[in-house]
């Protein structure tokens, strides 16, 4: 690591300190028993819990049953080899013989969750964009500002001017704010590099996240972000743009197994409806899951191609028409909402989850967290604004951001859930009741973090 990374990185951790929001891998709080000299033991019991919130049962979920929280109360789970072995009433597992000899871990009455799932974030960006937010404030709308050479492009040229171990050391910052809110596993996308080196960057940086920190990470290309300022006049198009992604770089991510997704921002301004088509039957062809960045400003078909193409997730979906919404109700595609753009922006409009979910659609929930129209990693915060704008109900918010969020990610099988034979990715929350973490919004009550059986976070209960 060059010596002005090494410094970024030391003053955002000094940052992070001053503001004392969290401890990140540090001393757990938590009452534990001696560890055996052998290192982290392989049984641990978290016990003591108010409630555990399993959502045990099969994903996706739909209708009524997105609502299902399968809840223990007074409970305790055994966790092996970093899985969860056993969840039940308290007294019952405390008497199995394993816990006996576990490691125990007291979750002082707080109510257990698996760990979010956040399945859109940007996570890897250059730096924040302040002043653009004041200017919309001001009245300028987010497409003037991009037409005005901010918005992506800003971002654009500030990340292809930067280290990959600057960027990393950012995104390491990211990460940790993430698992203090009780996520444990973040898709990210590249997208703000827009030329091959630059994005090359981008998924190399997510490479070496997921290996060297907890929280998993689950990479996407997004190579169609953005239309590049190289491809915009000079001869030079978007369709010219496309192209390159299709012939040159698909065929590299797919066989370099930088991603396992491939997304594109089908939007007025962006990527019509047959450059995305062209992009994503591309991308099918080099191995990689499909998600979209769907109808967010205008409506333009992009439902539509999702399920066209059997994409994994449409994401946005503010501008869907009720035919789009049958449409998306009939189909596989999780509908990925991201309330946080729409409040960030100060829109009044937001996606119709009560309407999807009634209609039986997968409806899950991300942060969409970068720094132009949503920079927050709190999925708390995301519930919240999931409840009161959406009209989504705790429980229905809490299974949007768990199960449904780790289907759309192809990773229902070891993640979203609190199931034997699972991870034993789970965050607690010092509340009383679970309908607490989206009423107490904008406040963080996670106060342990677990992933795969390892604490990653964890800080003070409130006295
Ligand atoms: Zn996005």
């Amino acid at each position: 690591m060059s010596s002005r990374a090494r410094a970024a990185r030391e003053s955002i951790t000094r940052d992070i300190a001053r503001r004392g929001a969290f401890q990140y891998r540090g001393r757990s709080p938590f009452q534990m028993t001696e560890r055996k000299k052998s290192g982290s033991p392989p049984e641990l019991l978290l016990t003591n819990c108010r409630e555990i919130l399993t959502l045990r049962g099969p994903a996706p979920r739909r209708g009524p049953a997105l609502g299902e929280l399968e809840i223990i109360r007074d409970g305790a789970l055994l966790v092996r080899d970093g899985r969860i072995a056993a969840a039940g009433p308290r007294r019952r597992i405390e008497n199995l013989r394993e816990s006996r000899r576990a490691e125990t871990l007291d979750a002082r009455r707080g109510v257990v969750l698996p760990g979010f799932v956040d399945s859109h974030t940007h996570l890897v960006f250059p730096a924040p964009r302040a002043n653009e937010y004041e200017q919309r404030i001001s009245g300028a709308s987010y497409e003037e500002i991009a037409r005005a050479g901010g918005g992506i492009l800003s971002s654009v040229r500030g990340l292809r001017k930067m280290s990959a171990a600057e960027l990393k050391a950012r995104a390491l910052a990211h990460l940790a704010q993430f698992a203090a809110h009780g996520t444990t596993t973040v898709e990210a996308k590249s997208g703000y590099g827009l030329d091959w080196p630059s994005e090359r960057k981008i998924l190399l940086t997510m490479r070496e996240l997921g290996r060297e920190q907890p929280v998993e990470i689950v990479p996407t290309f997004l190579g169609a972000h953005a239309v590049p300022p190289e491809f915009r006049g000079g001869g030079k198009s978007a369709d010219d743009y496309a192209e390159i992604i299709c012939r040159e770089w698909l065929p590299r991510v797919g066989g370099n197994q930088l991603a396992e997704f491939c997304d594109v921002f089908c939007e007025r301004g962006a990527f019509t409806v047959a450059q995305s088509r062209k992009i994503l039957t591309a991308a099918r062809a080099c191995g990689l899951g499909l998600r979209v960045h769907a109808e967010q400003l205008s409506r333009t078909g992009a439902a539509r191609l999702a399920i066209e193409q059997h994409a994994a997730s449409a994401d946005h979906l503010e501008k869907i028409s009720a035919s789009d919404m049958r449409a998306l109700a009939r189909s596989g595609v999780t509908c990925t909402l991201l309330p946080g753009c729409c409040f960030h922006l100060g829109l009044a409009h937001y996606a119709p989850a009560r309407a999807l979910i009634d209609a039986g659609a997968i409806v899950a929930l991300a942060t969409d967290f970068n720094p132009g129209t949503s920079p927050t990693l709190s999925m708390p915060m995301i519930l919240s604004l999931a409840c009161a704008q959406m009209r989504m109900t705790p429980a229905e918010a809490i299974a949007a951001a768990t199960v449904n969020a780790a289907y759309s990610l192809g990773r229902y099988g070891r993640a979203g859930s609190l199931e034997v034979g699972k991870f034993a990715d789970l965050a607690v929350f010092d509340v009383a009741d679970y309908r607490e973490i989206p009423y107490y919004f904008g406040v963080n009550h996670c106060v342990l973090t677990m992933k795969r059986g390892r604490v990653i976070c964890s800080r003070e209960p409130r006295c």
